[in-house]
């Protein structure tokens, strides 16, 4: 398949119409300016977005235009990296922030588990760097740590000799995943101490994964000859805590019932219904030099969610020339076989400006992000005559059961897919296909999901929460017209989501002009992580 870009202008679009139309009669390939495209569809061997895309060679060059002084040495110790072991935005956070990081000039490296479901041949120039042992309940666990370059970052893979980090998928493999955690953030400290001497300025943790490394610095590592780095815990949702009795945090060898009080592991969430249980994350509070709790918003990697240059586009586009964004829409109503003019009618040149809005909810399927309202606004989106595709995965076997049994219900329709998997490649052209972008999460520290959607031209409609809050500002709001680019509501009740969406339905249908100005608007918003790496440049010199 030949992929094109993104100079189509509007008789193009004209012109590539009318092939498409040719195209259906000949068979389903047609030629639409530059290159040809080929039309997917339901019944297609190999799914859309499963097809081969030519490599991206993300490199971290693009954000060159500001240097800091006195650079720094960065090692982000995570369970998550975008895109090869995401699960949410903790994996695009820690991309974002390391590849800024590298383009301010600063040295930055990943440290990763080596999960088996990570496809190597997205790993540049992967190499064994050295075999080492790390303690682990009792024993010296023989280990391997690789080196090799993911979107031009520096990683180091730690795979451990016994069961850890082995199964399909990044989290909820049969192994103890607590366990696992502990094993891997002291099997990282025990690389930069034992194995290379390294003395980064700075070790990065995130979530409750690393939330031990902390206490393991401070009490073993830092006593041996790990004497320079300060230590970054970023909290990025504060759900998760790792709950952990004090035998198992002695498994890393760290001696449990120390860290059994207030002041230290004990959480006051704990104590409610499980007092002798520790908690992690409270203990790498404790323990680190700085903790943001996204008192720094996010930002997005402006390079790999780029619609000018996303290699999973059938066609680019840019806010200058956003007509590509209505061939990404067909594509994917054809490739998802929702209604679209074209195939309704094979007898007329398809109006790929088909008035049907397509909404696009792009989520991990937990109560965090607003299930009820989700599984809502499928019905209400079907009432508005609407399109709807929610791209989901569910840990949950209760939530999986009950949007599979939605998904039986609407999936055969015209009008709502929901598709409950997780797949990075569709998720880029859903945003490049959707008129509006869903957020109607109960609570969201920050949200990536409305600034990617945004990005790619989709107007957010999202919950008043939040980094939401912080990011969408409602049209209909006169006291801030300035910024107004999405809907907003603020009730967790299924007329509050209703009313949000019924704006944004007139606005699209009877408003074109004022559409097309908040398009444009949402396109230009600037969410980069420009923005907010220098925040965390200026915390890490301030520890
Ligand atoms: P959270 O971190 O709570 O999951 P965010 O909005 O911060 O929520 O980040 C979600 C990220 O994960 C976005 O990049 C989004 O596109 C991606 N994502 C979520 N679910 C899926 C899925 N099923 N398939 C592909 N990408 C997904």
């Amino acid at each position: 398949m030949h992929f094109h870009t993104s100079q189509n202008s509007q008789s193009c679009l004209l012109a590539s119409s009318v092939a498409v139309l040719q195209a259906e009669k000949r068979g389903s390939s047609t030629g639409v300016g530059v290159g040809e495209l080929i039309w997917p569809s339901p019944s297609d061997g190999t799914p859309f977005w499963k097809k081969d895309f030519p490599s991206s060679g993300v490199s971290p060059e693009v954000f060159a235009d500001v240097k800091d002084s006195d650079p720094k040495h960065i090692i982000h110790v995570t369970a998550e990296m975008a895109p090869i072991a995401k699960v949410g935005g903790l994996g695009d956070v820690v991309t974002g922030l390391a590849r800024a990081c590298l383009s301010r000039g600063h040295t930055v490296d990943i440290m990763l588990p080596f999960y088996e479901c990570i496809q190597k041949q997205h790993i540049k120039d992967l190499t064994v760097i050295t075999k080492y042992n790390s303690y682990h309940d009792g024993n010296w666990v023989p280990t391997t740590a690789y080196r090799g370059v993911v979107s031009g970052i520096p990683v180091i893979f730690i795979e451990p000799s016994n069961l850890f980090f082995k199964g399909q998928y990044v989290y909820g493999g049969s192994y103890n995943e607590l366990e696992a955690y502990l094993f891997f953030s002291r099997a990282c400290l025990e690389w930069m101490q034992q194995v290379t001497s390294t003395q980064p300025d700075i070790i990065h943790v995130h979530e409750w994964q690393t939330g031990a490394l902390p206490l393991l610095y401070w009490d073993i590592y830092h006593h041996l000859s790990l004497k320079k780095p300060r230590i970054v815990l970023t909290i990025h949702n504060m759900e998760h805590y790792g709950e952990c009795s004090k035998e198992q945090l002695s498994k890393s060898g760290l001696e449990g019932s120390v860290y059994a009080s207030i002041d230290k592991a004990v959480d006051d969430r704990t104590i409610g219904h499980n007092p002798e249980r520790l908690s992690l994350l409270k203990g790498g509070i404790v323990y680190s030099n700085a903790v943001v709790y996204f008192g720094i918003l996010n930002g997005i990697d402006i390079t790999m969610w780029n619609p000018a240059t996303d290699i999973f586009l059938p066609v680019k586009f840019n806010d200058q020339k956003p007509e590509g964004k209505k061939f990404c829409k067909y594509y994917v109503q054809r490739g998802l076989g929702l209604a679209s003019e074209g195939t309704q009618d094979g007898n007329h040149v398809p109006d790929i400006t088909y008035k049907a809005p397509l909404v696009v909810c792009i989520t991990r399927l937990v109560p965090q992000k607003g299930l009820h309202l989700i599984s809502h606004a499928i019905k209400h989106i079907e009432e508005l005559g609407g399109q709807m595709v929610i791209l989901g995965k569910a840990s949950d076997v209760r939530v999986q059961t009950e949007f599979e049994g939605l998904a039986k219900l609407h999936n055969q329709g015209p009008c709502i897919r929901i598709l409950l998997m997780f797949s990075d490649e569709l998720s880029h052209m859903l945003y490049a296909a959707a008129d509006m972008v869903l957020v109607p999460s109960i609570y969201e520290p920050c949200g990536l999901t409305q600034m990617i959607g945004m990005r790619y031209g989709a107007v957010p409609v999202v919950r008043k929460t939040g980094g939401l809050a912080d990011t969408v500002f409602d049209m209909d709001d006169q006291s801030n017209h300035n910024k107004a680019n999405g809907f907003v509501f603020e009730g967790i009740d299924e007329g509050s989501l209703n009313c949000a969406l019924d704006r944004a339905f007139t606005y699209f249908r009877e408003k074109p002009d004022e559409w097309n100005g908040i398009i444009k608007k949402v396109m230009e918003v600037d969410n980069s992580w420009n923005n907010t790496a220098g925040k965390y440049v200026e915390l890490y010199h301030s520890i």
